[in-house]
């Protein structure tokens, strides 16, 4: 059978029915998701260097070299993204004509870089559809400012602090406070891959989560981890949220994936 997101599987019943329900995860989580960024910029230290700042922001980033290679990945459908950063002048298809087939099906908020800086140059790039507009060469403090304000624009992509049950996610500081039943408070400190994890458990709870959607959603093309890095990200994280607590928030469902436990 063939999936939405074009995957060819044979399946029995039951695991046809657990896909399915997957699926429909999945389709929700696209619909919120907070953390994914697209980039498209041929110069390779400046995507290297942007790439690396939004990633301390938490973003995972998808970068692209190359317009039309990033037009096929779009068109596929198989990420959805909260923000675009495209370069105008770039190989296979410009960042204007890459803004252009955007807009025919998609309202994703595109930061529009380029060398070019005459008025009528930024209008035309406004016009393709572009949200915002940079000329190059900026400061990396420019660039998150845009990123912003283009993101208060839209109140959807705003991140506020996230509260599920007993703990509250800071994307601004990138702790979670847990609320015991006590009613003592614990400031927990995460890293960048736990603050992801723990962030899409968030907007999942009660619902099984499997290795596979992890991996799709937190890390970026290319860079598929070795079998073992979720179970073992998930480990860190669960010692963090878990402490010498015996309630246990993160549980193993075997053979499928985990699941965010979790009072409302
Ligand atoms: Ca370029």
């Amino acid at each position: 059978m063939i999936l939405e997101n074009g995957e060819t599987r044979f399946l029995s019943f039951q695991t046809f029915t657990i896909k399915i329900e997957l699926l429909e995860i999945f389709k929700t989580y696209q619909t919120r998701v907070n953390m994914r960024l697209l980039l498209v910029e041929d110069e390779p230290d400046l995507g290297a260097a942007i790439k690396q700042i939004l990633n301390y922001e938490a973003y995972v980033v998808d970068w692209f070299l190359d317009g039309s290679q990033a037009w096929l990945y779009l068109e596929s459908g198989w990420t959805q993204y909260t923000l675009a950063i495209i370069d105008w002048m770039l190989p296979g298809l410009s960042g204007l004509d890459l803004c252009k087939l955007l807009r025919q099906n998609s309202s994703l908020p595109v930061l529009m870089l380029t060398a070019k800086d005459r008025l009528e140059e930024k209008i035309i790039g406004l016009d393709s559809g572009a949200d915002d507009y940079l000329v190059k060469p900026f400061d990396m403090a420019e660039l998150l400012a845009r990123l912003r304000a283009l993101r208060r624009r839209t109140p959807e992509l705003q991140p506020r602090n996230l509260q599920v049950g007993c703990l509250t996610l800071n994307y601004s500081t990138h702790e979670v406070i847990r609320q015991y039943s006590h009613g003592e408070k614990q400031i927990i400190s995460l890293t960048v891959k736990e603050f992801q994890l723990l962030e899409y458990f968030m907007r999942h709870p009660h619902q099984i989560i499997t290795r596979d959607q992890i991996i799709n959603q937190l890390w970026e093309i290319g860079a598929e981890p070795v079998s073992n890095v979720v179970a073992a990200q998930i480990r860190l994280l669960r010692r963090k949220l878990e402490g010498d607590s015996s309630e246990s928030l993160i549980e193993t469902i075997y053979g499928i994936g985990y699941r965010l436990r979790i009072e409302n």
